[in-house]
């Protein structure tokens, strides 16, 4: 599983979806997938999955965090 940030389409900025996704299965359809507030354009707009990058999760920072499996 992955960290989901994704393109705004308007300024080019990534933002943080909030989400984990398996990004092979992410991308299995494309489209939009949600409808977020974007701090860059300062509303409500949808984002594409084919906007989407994955940041891996083990990467995050933090003490104490374990890999399952
Ligand atoms: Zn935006």
């Amino acid at each position: 599983m992955a960290q989901v940030i994704t393109r705004c389409r308007l300024t080019g900025h990534y933002m943080f979806m909030g989400m984990d996704a398996d990004p092979k299965e992410f991308k299995q359809s494309l489209g939009t997938f949600a409808r977020k507030f974007c701090p860059f354009c300062s509303c409500e707009h949808f984002w594409y999955k084919e906007d989407s990058k994955f940041l891996a999760a083990a990467s995050e920072p933090g003490p104490g965090v374990r890999q399952a499996g």
